[in-house]
């Protein structure tokens, strides 16, 4: 019933002979529980013809839904155009993609295209190096705890996640953490040898935990005066999912250094380091690159993305829906609070949230359980009222089935 690779990675989990039938995909993420075959907005089904509703979008990559069909002929033309000529040349849509960038986050800066979110994260770990030249000794980035900056080696030296770091000691040198949303504790570790602050305005794998604006602001002033790079980390939260076009304009601040990734090419690998046009000076021919940085299919997908989001409103639509399922989670049983921004949501319960997201899989809607006891929220931003409404009564009918099961406790309603 299932493809022959989710029943290898089951009888993996439950302990069966791993040589036979074994998949050959190392053993980094936990086993597959259905094989996905299609996507259509903001729907999926999966290898038996079943339906799901998607409330996660890829965690935050698919933010026009799945097979937008707009999205589909720009690659497919694409493809049978031009896929690829190196950063020898140039081609169409990469300038494109990056006035169209350097316009939302206000003018004035230029664009790094990389392929990820680890890679536009390490764009900005080497350019605040390069910002604070060798002979000034400044080179240190501080970060929060509770952070998440992807998995190569030094954007997970400036993820603050102990737990991650272990196994892969030592770590690049030149990392230092604070506790997040605490403006006297950052305001401490900013000493004459940091180069650069990454912060996330709203920190997304670590529990959809919001930075407040008084900080974002603090924190720009800090850098300001003192000549460090205010770098923010908008992987998770840019492109309109927070109900702005980036999460950190929310706050009516401007930083000198924005990545960006998950939601720019709606399922096709592409991530981009902005940085003002004085902080990218830093950077001379021959001292950062990669391949397919910036080419053409990706850039083809990322300028379709681009023009759909302006003309239907991304932001704007992210916070209507978001509102909408604030307005209805809030008051019903189980459900503590609401928190984040836009489309980007933590629903805090009374039961245990990994049982209540199983249980949500089980009727067919996609979340994911970013703490213990919080799902994670983060559906397409062209998701319907209709869609909104019927991801609300799944999400309390999980909790309520949940709660009969284990007895928990009532909540506030
Ligand atoms: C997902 C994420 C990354 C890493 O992106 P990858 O594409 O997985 O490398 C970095 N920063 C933030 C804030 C993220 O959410």
């Amino acid at each position: 019933m299932t493809a022959p690779e989710v029943v290898a990675a089951h009888r993996a989990a439950v302990g069966a002979d791993p040589d036979l039938d074994r998949c050959p995909i190392m053993g980094t993420y936990a086993p597959p529980t259905v094989e996905f075959v299609r996507g259509e907005g903001s729907w999926l089904w999966d290898r038996d013809g079943r339906r799901y509703l998607d409330l996660l979008s890829g965690l935050a990559v698919t933010s026009l839904g799945h097979a937008h069909p707009e999205v589909a002929d720009a690659l497919a033309e694409q493809s049978r155009t031009l896929l690829h000529v190196s950063n020898l040349f140039a081609t169409e849509h990469a300038p494109v993609v990056a006035s169209t960038l350097d316009r939302l986050l206000g003018g004035g800066g230029q664009v790094f295209f990389a392929n990820s979110g680890a890679e536009a994260v390490e764009c900005a770990l080497k350019l605040a190096r390069k910002w604070g030249p060798a002979p000034s000794g400044r080179y240190q980035v501080v970060s929060a705890w509770g952070s998440f900056h992807g998995r190569t080696l030094a954007a997970l030296a400036a993820t603050g996640q102990p737990a991650k770091h272990e196994p892969f000691q030592p770590l690049p040198e030149g990392f230092r953490h604070v506790p997040f949303d605490d403006l006297d504790a950052l305001d401490a570790a900013v000493t004459p040898d940091v180069a650069g602050v990454l912060l996330e305005a709203v920190q997304g794998e670590g529990g959809v935990q919001p930075a407040g604006t008084e900080y974002l602001r603090g924190v720009r002033e800090i850098c300001t005066e003192r000549g460090v790079l205010m770098m923010v980390d908008e992987v998770q939260t840019g492109l309109g999912r927070c109900g702005a076009w980036f999460a950190h304009q929310r706050a009516g601040i401007r930083p000198d250094v924005v990545t960006m990734a998950k939601a720019l090419g709606n399922g096709v690998p592409i991530g981009a380091c902005w940085a003002t046009a004085e902080a990218a000076a830093a950077f001379a021919p021959g001292d950062h690159a990669t391949t397919y940085g910036g080419q053409p299919l990706a850039t083809a997908a990322a300028r379709a993305v681009l023009e759909v989001m302006e003309r239907e409103d991304v932001p704007e639509r992210a916070n209507r829906a978001g509102a909408r399922f604030a307005d209805a989670l809030l008051g019903t049983a189980h459900v503590d609070s609401v928190r984040g921004h836009g489309l980007l949501l933590a629903v805090e319960l009374t039961v245990p949230s990994a049982e209540v997201a199983a249980e949500l899989f089980a009727a067919g809607v996609v979340v994911n359980a970013v703490t213990p006891t919080a799902l994670r929220l983060a559906p397409s931003l062209l998701i319907s009222d209709a869609e909104v409404d019927a991801g609300v009564a799944a999400i309390v009918d999980a909790a309520a089935a949940v709660a009969g099961r284990t007895g928990g406790s009532e909540g506030p309603a």
